[in-house]
């Protein structure tokens, strides 16, 4: 079907620019730029400073420049080192000649023909005994050798003497291509280009027109802040990513507006008797960062809108009595709760944890999960049908499963970062309108909180219960691992436990196995021989494996050699030494959550990091992370700088949106501004529903969206 040329320039498929045959169509389409709009939507990746092209003689080594000459020679040079070839090129202007090379680029002997014109971007060099010299400089080939006759009057002033957009290559198209593109797609634009942002907010934050930053954004006046370009800081490229970041929220708050049209079957109250209930089955007091939470989570419960709600906390900060306080309020209510853990320890952990706690109360607590017998899992869901068992601990399957709730009235998901989409969709599905809480102990960084949770309401606990003391860390390499077992030693003197926990890794799982069996083995035999040392992993059976457990929770047990199956949740306060094998292997956020298991009671807490040399630079990183800090949104911010967005979350970050010109990292000042505006003009000048429904529409395809709560 041949293209439809749109009135709205911006939708003109990039087809129809000059020097965009199918080949590059295809490769513009393969980056994701298939409309001028997708092309003018993506910045250079840098920009660099043509407008004043040093000559050759006054280069000094040190700096870094961008030259512009002829090639008069080129070769390829091999060196002492086999299969090694260095290619050189001598380029000069009219003052002088400079020696480029680039190692191991041998295609570029068909790139560097003598004659051609180019431009040289990079450090300058000092190389005894033959003068200056650019290595690997970025370079762009300005002319052919028989020249670009009809475009060299306009190809000058695109692509030299003045500041240029670098942009990143797309297969054919390179970055001089896609600058030559751009600039005639931005000559095409009509100047009263439609602008996106309110005029009244427009004028308000003194925002550029659209039009106006497209421009500047790619093709920058000459007196433009390099510095400030290369950080994406001037007005035109602000106003851009504001632009993109408010229509975001924009849509992320009509999206919870038209949830909020769902209702929940029964209206929860909270009067005295409630609150005397509640006082009678907590064990010490509330840290003023859990009643804040509580507050916040009891108020939702009261509305006629169901729940959703993330709590974050660090590890230890105390989320499971808050989630069960609310759980209480349900149940006073004459509601179930379901409450769910993320593996079957954790639920049993939880399970033996809210029995005691409601001891005092009338409520039933079941546990129920894959290893509960077929004979009394019927019984069981007989009487969840029938609604005398009040809440039920599980794991995520809980809600997914055959169980029929006689009146489930909250979901509690624990140690989760997103409640799955599915889980939310398939309690609709059965007609349960229950409130949803979920907790997770991955403080979640500002702007991924604006933008992933954009449409959950969170509450955050930043405070530890008292008494905690700061856990100490340490890392050291694995050939001082003597000292550290002596320490451990010491430590179980005292009365303490410890954890030695392994990684595993799936693809070599046999083997790390082996290795965490074999140090179980020497810990036992030859380190802590009059001590007792357990084992747990993936592979251990699940009646062998809570047998383990209990028996360290019950103190039976002194060390814990383990896979990361102790990651998240349990809760041994007695526990003070965390020791991580091969902690050069783990996240960042896996080591926190690790270090988590201990310091949860009042004796000095140690985690120590035993490392295999030689480190890489991100491994460096994330052990002085964990040296310098324990708090948790300090650690959650640094692994996100270090890992970047996509990774945070691994596989775990469904609905984490696609943005062209935002990045998480850098601009999170830009989401909070946007957020705030977009809150305040749907406020002031509410869309009709139809212009609602098309908003969101278009909303969910331009920032590829999956439809959650
Ligand atoms: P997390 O937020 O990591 O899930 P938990 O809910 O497991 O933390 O709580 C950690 C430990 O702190 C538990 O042993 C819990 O009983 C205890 N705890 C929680 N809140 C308080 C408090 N306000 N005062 C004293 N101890 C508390
Ligand atoms: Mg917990």
């Amino acid at each position: 079907m041949p293209p439809v040329q749109p009135d709205n320039p911006l939708l003109t498929p990039l087809q129809f620019l000059k020097g965009v045959g199918p080949r590059r169509a295809a490769d513009l389409a393969n980056a994701g730029l298939v409309t001028v709009e997708d092309l003018l939507s993506r910045f250079p990746i840098r920009y660099e400073d043509r407008s004043r092209l040093q000559l050759m003689t006054s280069l000094r080594a040190g700096q870094t420049v961008s030259v512009a000459g002829r090639v008069l020679s080129s070769g390829l040079r091999s060196t002492r080192r086999p299969g090694f070839k260095i290619f050189e090129a001598l380029v000069s202007d009219d003052s002088g000649a400079i020696r480029a090379t680039w190692l191991n680029q041998p295609f570029l002997r068909d790139v560097f023909k003598a004659g051609l014109r180019v431009v040289l971007f990079g450090t300058v060099e000092m190389r005894a005994p033959g003068g200056l010299q650019l290595t690997n400089p970025q370079y762009e080939i300005l002319e052919d050798v028989e020249g670009e006759k009809a475009g060299e009057a306009v190809g000058e002033t695109i692509h030299t003497g003045r500041i240029v957009p670098i942009y990143e290559r797309a297969g054919s198209v390179t970055p001089k291509v896609q600058r030559k593109l751009v600039h005639d797609a931005l000559q095409r634009l009509p100047p009263d280009l439609p602008d996106a942002l309110p005029e009244e907010l427009r004028a308000r934050l003194r925002l550029p027109s659209k039009s106006a930053a497209l421009l500047a954004a790619h093709f920058p006046p000459n007196d433009a802040p390099l510095e400030a370009l290369n950080r994406f800081a001037t007005p035109a490229q602000q106003r851009l990513i504001f632009e993109e970041a408010f229509l975001f929220q924009v849509g992320v708050l009509l999206r919870r507006r038209s949830a909020s049209s769902e209702r929940k079957t029964v209206e929860i109250g909270v009067d005295d008797r409630i609150r005397d209930s509640a006082r009678r089955v907590l064990p010490f007091k509330l840290t003023l960062g859990q009643k804040q939470a509580l507050k916040e989570i009891v108020d939702d419960l009261q509305r006629p809108q169901p729940m959703n709600r993330l709590l974050q906390g660090d590890v230890g900060a105390g989320k499971t009595i808050v989630a069960l306080l609310a759980a209480l309020v349900a149940m006073e209510n004459g509601l179930q709760v379901a409450f769910m853990a993320p593996t079957e320890i954790l639920a049993e952990q939880h399970f033996l944890n809210i029995s005691r706690l409601l001891q005092p109360s009338r409520f039933r607590v079941a546990l129920l999960t894959g290893a509960t017998g077929a004979a009394a899992r019927r019984r069981q869901l007989a009487e969840i049908a029938a609604g005398s068992l009040h809440l039920i601990v599980g794991t995520h399957a809980l809600v997914q499963g055959d169980i029929q709730f006689k009146q489930l009235g909250l979901v509690v998901i624990d140690e989760q970062h997103r409640f799955g989409v599915l889980q939310r969709a398939t309690l609709r599905a059965k007609g349960l309108h229950p409130d949803v809480l979920v907790m997770t102990a991955t403080p979640i960084p500002r702007t991924l909180a604006l933008t992933l949770y954009g449409d959950l309401d969170v509450s955050t606990i930043r405070d530890l219960p008292p008494g905690r003391l700061p856990i100490t860390t340490i890392a050291k390499p694995d050939s001082r691992r003597s000292e550290i077992h002596a320490f451990v030693k010491g430590q179980l003197q005292a009365g303490r436990q410890a954890y030695v926990v392994y990684p595993l890794v799936e693809e070599s799982d046999k083997i790390d196995l082996k290795a965490a069996t074999e140090m179980a083995d020497t810990l036992q035999a030859d380190v802590f021989p009059e001590y007792r040392v357990g084992l747990l992993h993936g592979r251990v059976a699940p009646d062998a494996k809570e047998r383990v457990m209990k028996a360290f929770v019950a103190g039976e047990l002194d060390v814990l050699v383990s896979t990361t199956v102790i990651e998240v949740g349990v809760d041994v306060p007695n526990a003070s030494v965390m020791l991580v094998e091969h902690a050069e292997r783990f996240g960042l956020s896996q080591l926190h959550q690790l270090r988590g298991r201990v310091g949860r009671d009042r004796h000095q807490s140690y985690c120590c990091l035993v490392y295999q040399s030689p480190l890489s630079d991100e491994a460096r990183e994330r052990l002085k992370a964990m040296t310098d800090t324990t708090d948790g949104f300090e650690i959650a911010e640094r692994d996100l700088r270090l890992r970047g967005p996509g990774d945070f979350f691994g596989t775990r970050q469904a609905g984490l949106p696609t943005f062209r010109l935002i990045d998480l990292v850098r601009d999170h000042s830009v989401l909070e501004l946007a957020q705030r505006e977009a809150d305040q003009w749907l406020k002031s000048e509410a869309p009709t529903p139809s212009a609602m429904s098309s908003l969101l529409e278009n909303w969910q395809s331009r920032f590829k969206l999956i439809e959650v709560g």
